[in-house]
């Protein structure tokens, strides 16, 4: 039989219902999106690459403190200015997953530096827009966070032509030129419900304002959300792994919290407090914002798993399967030394007892529309 429909016919209670101490419902998708393992693969095989050579990276691969932590233990270097870099000609700078403007990319080429870009297809998507737009003659209205580094990028690519808009009292003070040519877009890893309020606003303001060609809070935020909307009501707790960089992760707690259930964000199992558990019989969605490495979550519910006599109910609610290519400079210097790139070597563990303290009931808790039987 397969999981999923193992997970349907205990859904409808043919299986017996668990019952113990705490509840653990860890929540699929969760962790680790395509743009973050394509950014992470990105560093380590440049790492395998070029021994001895020092890698730079511009700005935090990615928005974690253990990710950015192993990579500086392997003598990765990370920068916020590019003239940082000491001798910076033909030595290697990789740009992180949120993107860089193109000011960055000259001033690389302008000292010499060996660039490798591994910046998330979904963000290059959004400039691609904000450049095409420009050149049309829009004004871009975009929406997000004024000091997050994809959101500087972004408005890099046309700082002319773009304004950003963090909240909806932001609209009175736009320098709108024209009603008419004005088009908005907006940050990847935005809240849905925060993004709307804002949209709906600007439509209010300007109703010839134009959407976007499709949605640009990308799949990986809009389901890592989603779960949060649909489980956070049923539990106690909301435990989010993930840094408090993390513009996805912070969003997640923010759902929580709108859905009635109180959310902890948490690097790690080190910052566990008992005290959030009082009865020892809460039920805790566990989930993590789409950087934060898996083996972080699997301690957190072995933790719980030891301490509280925890189980463990996997919640498949949609199933992802989305894969980035490795940049192609990237993939030019393996093909040249002989490697294949292939595909992510970055997965998805299985929940086992050893991993995570318990092996995971699974529930099948997807909308019923094109359900794979397989
Ligand atoms: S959160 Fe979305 S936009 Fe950001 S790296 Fe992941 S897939 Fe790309």
């Amino acid at each position: 039989m397969s999981r999923w429909r193992r997970g349907a016919r205990r859904a409808r209670g043919e299986f017996p219902t668990l019952t113990s101490g705490v509840k653990i419902i860890l929540v699929h998708p969760r962790g680790f999106c395509a743009g973050v393992r394509m950014a992470i693969d990105v560093v380590d095989r440049v790492l395998e690459l070029f021994p001895g050579q020092t890698i730079h990276v511009f700005h935090e691969i990615v928005h974690n403190t253990h990710v950015v932590g192993r990579f500086e233990r392997r003598g990765v270097v990370f920068v916020d200015s590019l003239d940082d870099i000491p001798s910076p000609a033909g030595k290697i700078v990789v740009f992180s997953a949120h993107g860089i403007s193109p000011a960055v990319r000259r001033r690389a080429s302008e000292l010499g530096l060996v660039a490798i870009d591994a910046t998330c297809p979904l963000v290059t998507k959004v400039h691609s827009e904000a450049v095409r737009y420009a050149r049309q003659g829009y004004q871009i209205l975009l929406i997000g966070h004024r000091d997050h580094q994809e959101v500087v990028g972004t408005s890099g690519e046309a700082p002319d032509a773009i304004q950003v808009v963090e909240r909806p009292e932001d609209i009175p003070s736009l320098r709108i030129r024209d009603p008419d040519q004005l088009v908005y877009l907006t940050q990847t890893t935005l809240s849905t419900d925060d993004a709307e309020v804002i949209i709906d606003a600007l439509r209010r303001a300007f109703p010839a304002i134009k959407d976007p060609p499709s949605s640009d809070i990308c799949y990986a935020t809009t389901n890592r959300q989603h779960a949060v909307r649909k489980v956070a009501p049923e539990c106690d707790l909301v435990l989010v792994v993930g840094s408090r960089t993390s513009s996805n992760s912070v969003r997640l707690t923010e759902i929580a919290a709108t859905a009635g259930t109180p959310a902890k964000l948490i690097d790690d199992v080190s910052e566990l407090d008992p005290a959030w558990f009082p009865t020892g019989r809460e039920t805790v969605m566990v989930t993590a914002g789409a950087s934060a490495p898996e083996d972080l979550v699997a301690d957190i519910c072995k933790d719980l798993v030891g301490r509280h006599g925890a189980v463990i109910e996997q919640r498949e609610l949609v199933e992802e399967d989305v894969e980035f290519h490795l940049p192609g400079a990237l993939r030019r210097a393996m093909v040249e030394r002989g490697l294949s790139p292939g595909p992510s070597r970055i997965s998805m563990p299985l929940v086992t007892a050893d991993r995570y303290g318990a092996v995971a009931l699974t529930i099948d808790g997807r909308e019923a529309r094109g359900r794979p039987e397989a």
